[in-house]
C-alpha cells in the first residue's frame, strides 16, 4: 500500500524534534552533529536567536499580502541584495525550482523583446540541477532527473562538464544564454575554475549571449564570499539564489541586470507567496549577518581548516577516501568506498552528511559552525572510515 507520505524519497529512519546550532536531536534525544544543513539551507544553523526573533516578530504583525501591495520588507531585502551584489533588480520566489523559472522565462523575454524570438538555446552542462520543474529538469537534462517525464521542454543544449573544445563549437550569434553552477552541487561538489567561469564570461560577450549562474546552494557565503563566481573577479547577467538566502525560511530571489531584465515588465511574471513578508523579514537578518565582510572571512578560515583536516583523513584512510574538492564549506569527500556507505557509516556516529553524484560525500555545515565542531566533525569521520575499513566479524 503506497505510504500517506508519497514515496519520492529513500529516507533515513530518523525523525528530528529540536536544532541547535550545528546540533540536531532527534526523538529520543540523540544529537546529531549537522554537517547538512538540510543541504545548504541552514546556513545559520538550527534556532539561530536573531532569526527566531525576526521570525517571532514579524509573525506578530503581518505573515501575508498580495503583491499587488508595497511590500516594505521585501523593499528592504531588494535593496540590500542590489547594494551588495552585481544586480540591478530582484524578484523574490519561493525556491531554487521557481528561480530557475523566472531565469529562463527572462533569457527568452530578452531576445523575444530584440526581434529575435527564436534565439531560444540555452548551453548548459551534464550534471548540472536545477531543480524539480519541468523547465528546470530540462535544463539539466540528465536521465535521473527526466527519465519517464518527457516530452521535455525544448531549448536546452548540454556539454560535458570541462570539454573547452565543446563549448566553443556549441556556443555562437544564436546561443540566448549560458547556464551553469560555479560549483556544482548534486553533481558532486565540482568546482568551475576561475579561469573557466572568466572564459565562459568572455564567451557570452563576444555573442551577446546571458550568462545565467545558478548560485542556489553555493550562494548566500557557503564559499567565504557573499556569492562564489565573487572569487573569479567576474559578474553574470542573471543569478538565481535560495536555499541560505532564507536560513530555513522557504525563500528563493533571481537577480539580474537592468539589461538582462528589461523586459520583465508589470504583468509578465508574478507568485502568490513569492517576497511574503515573513520570508523576507527572515531574509533581511540572513542577509545582514551573512554578507558582514568578517562573518565571510570567518567562513572562508573554517572552510580552509576543515578541508585541512580533511586532507589528512584522505592521507590516513587512503582505501576510503580519494580526495577532498570545493570551496569553504562545500566541502566534497571523493570516496573510494561507496558514498551511501559512508554516509551510513558517519551517521553510526551521530555525523549527518550528504550524499552527491560522482560518489562524493558532502559536506556542507552550517556557516556557524565552530573550530571545536569541525574537529569533532572529523573525528566522527575517522571513526566511521575506520568502522567501514574494519573487516565485517
Ligand atoms: C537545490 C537546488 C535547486 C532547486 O532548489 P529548490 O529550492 O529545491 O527548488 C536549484 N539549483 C541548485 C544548484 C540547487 O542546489
Amino acid at each position: 500500500m503506497i505510504p500517506a507520505v508519497l514515496p519520492t524519497y529513500n529516507r533515513a529512519p530518523l525523525a528530528f524534534e529540536r536544532g541547535e546550532g550545528s546540533w540536531l536531536i532527534d526523538t529520543e534525544g540523540g544529537r546529531y552533529l549537522d554537517l547538512t544543513s538540510g543541504i545548504a539551507v541552514n546556513a545559520l544553523g538550527h534556532a539561530h536567536p536573531a532569526l527566531v526573533a525576526a521570525l517571532a516578530d514579524q509573525a506578530g504583525k503581518l505573515w501575508h499580502v498580495s503583491n499587488l501591495y508595497r511590500i516594505p520588507e521585501q523593499e528592504r531585502l531588494a535593496e540590500a541584495l542590489v547594494e551588495k551584489t552585481f544586480a540591478d533588480t530582484v524578484f523574490f520566489t519561493n525556491s531554487g525550482t521557481e528561480a530557475a523559472e523566472l531565469a529562463i522565462k527572462m533569457v527568452r523575454k530578452y531576445w523575444a523583446d530584440r526581434g529575435e524570438p527564436e534565439r531560444v538555446e540555452i548551453v548548459a552542462f551534464e550534471g548540472a540541477f536545477h531543480g524539480r520543474s519541468t523547465g528546470a529538469i530540462a535544463a539539466a537534462g540528465g536521465e535521473k532527473l527526466t527519465k519517464g517525464f518527457g516530452p521535455l521542454m525544448p531549448g536546452f543544449r548540454h556539454l560535458p562538464w570541462g570539454d573547452h573544445e565543446a563549448l566553443r563549437a556549441a556556443v555562437g550569434p544564436e546561443t540566448a544564454a549560458i547556464l551553469v553552477e560555479p560549483i556544482q552541487g548534486e553533481g558532486g561538489i565540482r568546482p568551475l575554475p576561475d579561469a573557466c567561469l572568466k572564459g565562459l564570461r568572455a564567451l557570452c560577450d563576444t555573442n551577446g549571449a546571458l550568462l545565467v549562474l545558478d548560485e542556489v546552494q553555493c550562494g548566500m557565503g557557503r564559499t567565504g564570499r557573499l556569492f562564489a563566481h565573487e572569487w573569479s573577479g567576474i559578474a553574470p547577467d542573471v543569478m538565481m539564489v535560495a536555499k541560505g538566502i532564507g536560513g530555513g525560511f522557504p525563500l528563493g530571489a533571481v537577480l539580474a541586470t537592468e539589461r538582462a531584465a528589461s523586459g520583465m515588465t508589470a504583468g509578465t511574471h508574478g507568485s502568490t507567496y513569492g517576497g511574503n513578508p515573513l520570508g523576507c523579514a527572515v531574509g533581511l537578518k540572513v542577509m545582514e549577518i551573512v554578507s558582514d565582510p568578517a562573518f565571510l572571512d570567518a567562513v572562508a578560515r573554517k572552510g580552509g581548516l576543515l578541508r585541512q583536516r580533511l586532507e589528512g583523513l584522505v592521507a590516513t584512510h587512503p582505501e576510503i577516501f580519494e580526495s577532498v574538492r570545493g570551496q569553504g564549506l562545500m566541502l566534497g569527500l571523493k570516496c573510494r568506498a561507496a558514498a551511501a556507505d559512508v554516509v551510513a557509516a558517519a551517521r553510526a556516529e551521530a555525523l549527518l552528511t550528504v550524499p552527491a553524484a560522482d560518489n562524493v560525500v558532502r559536506l556542507l555545515p552550517p556557516l556557524t559552525i565552530s573550530e571545536s565542531e569541525i574537529g569533532e566533525a572529523v573525528d566522527r569521520l575517522d571513526r566511521a572510515a575506520a568502522r567501514l575499513a574494519a573487516p565485517a566479524p
